[in-house]
């Protein structure tokens, strides 16, 4: 059993962590409500997690422009 981390904006996968070697507590699932869990972690058939994040380049293209979708159909 692994956890996969994706980026939730562009389906990259950012990392896995081999849960054997990983303290749940550790992870930081607990400090989350009910609701960011179910909207950042779904739990596959297999037994696998999959956590949803943000890789580094898209965190960066937000950082850089927040209204990045707008400023793009603004260009066209
Ligand atoms: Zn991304």
């Amino acid at each position: 059993m692994s956890i996969h981390y994706k980026c939730r904006h562009c389906g990259v996968s950012v990392g896995k962590i081999d849960t054997m070697s990983v303290d749940s507590q550790a992870l930081g699932f607990h400090q989350l409500d009910d609701q960011d869990r179910m909207n950042m972690i779904s739990y596959q058939n297999d037994g696998d997690i999959h956590v949803k994040t943000i890789c580094e380049d898209c965190h960066e293209a937000l950082e850089r422009n927040p209204q990045f979708h707008e400023a793009e159909t603004f260009i066209h």
